[in-house]
């Protein structure tokens, strides 16, 4: 590999599996940071985009947006952040002009680039974004974790904090793969909660208890909402969505009791055309709520909770591969009997 390129895990056409390819070294802009990739992780919505159902803003892109590493240059203007800096990376480029983003709501903001999917990705040596979108990662936690942390944690910890989770209330979280895990372990470890776990696969089923979700529910055996209010007394305080279908919705407010929230996360096309009775929903004081991404803030926050040992995410990561093996960790992911939960792609350069 020549100075000048580097390798990226580019997506060429639709629905075609990406080629790992040498490209030109991005350049750095005014405000920007270069970070050489030393861990990024491939999520579900990768896959959505090589199948086809999301589709990126051009091609050839490079995808990844779950990244750590280290930043290896700065560009003009950049005084927060230096060269060998340890930076977890906000995946979601911000406008910094709108409504949204002059109140905190970064993650809200129309004009939302994210990389691997509006802009160049981190499949690759080295990833260009904002100084703004990088955060330091403490000594104490690894690449991998700092990279998952950057998105498969964020996500749900902002749903978390849009449930308004108080003590003593019991949760209900649907979909038991990474996002669902993480937001379990956040319950479970920073709020103190109960959490009862639904899923429709005997191997997420299977593992729920070794993540400190001791009550599961199989949703193939009958309504899950109906289990859930035989296991608690009135119904869940707090119900989370991580599926993406609007069946799974309809149980998850379902499965609520007075002044129970529901916190939408996974995404999906279908209209939601919920069955229940307007009227319930008032006197039960019910919320429907959709939650998307995280801001900086958050993943800083959740570095600290990982720092100080307020949390500890272990066994989420269930495969690790360098870049040039970027092909065998896709196909992990997509193997239903990989047991594969979080893929990530290490790259010691
Ligand atoms: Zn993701
Ligand atoms: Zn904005």
């Amino acid at each position: 590999m020549s100075a000048a390129t580097m390798l990226a895990v580019r997506l060429l056409r639709h629905e075609q599996d990406p080629v790992l390819t040498e490209i030109p070294v991005p350049t750095v802009g005014p405000g920007d940071v270069r970070v050489a990739m030393r861990a990024c992780g491939i999520c579900g919505s990768d896959v959505h985009i090589i199948e086809g159902s999301t589709v990126p803003a051009y091609l050839p892109i490079t995808l990844g947006h779950e990244a750590a590493g280290v930043v290896e240059a700065v560009g003009d203007g950049v005084v927060e952040v230096a060269v060998g800096d340890r930076v977890s990376v906000n995946p979601m480029l911000s406008c910094g002009t709108c409504r949204q983003c002059r109140t905190g709501r970064q993650n809200l903001c129309p004009r939302i680039q994210v990389i691997g999917l509006q802009r160049d990705g981190a499949h690759a040596d080295l990833v260009v974004v904002p100084a703004g979108n990088v955060v330091p990662l403490p000594d104490s936690v690894g690449f991998a974790l700092g990279a998952i942390v950057a998105d498969a944690i964020a996500t749900p910890w902002r749903a978390i904090e849009r449930a308004r989770v108080q003590p003593g209330d019991v949760a209900v979280v649907y979909g038991l793969g990474g996002l669902g895990l993480h937001a379990a372990m956040l319950l479970r470890q920073v709020h103190g909660v109960r959490v009862i776990g639904v899923d429709a696969s005997d191997s997420a089923l299977a593992r729920a208890a070794d993540f400190g979700i001791e009550e599961v529910v199989d949703a193939r055996a009958g309504r899950p909402a109906t289990a859930v209010h035989a296991l608690t007394d009135g119904g869940a305080d707090v119900s989370f969505e991580f599926v993406g279908s609007v069946g799974v919705v309809e149980q998850a407010v379902r499965s609520l009791g007075y002044d129970g929230r529901c916190v939408v996360v996974g995404v999906g096309p279908d209209r939601l055309g919920l069955s229940l009775r307007q009227e319930t929903l008032v006197a039960r004081g019910q919320s429907i709520i959709g939650s998307h991404g995280y801001v900086s803030d958050d993943i800083r926050h959740l570095l600290r909770l990982l720092d100080d040992r307020t949390l500890s995410i272990d066994g989420t990561i269930s495969h690790r591969v360098p870049l040039t093996s970027y092909a065998d960790g896709l196909a992990a992911l997509r193997d239903r009997t990989s047991g594969a939960i979080r893929v990530v792609i290490e790259n010691d350069m």
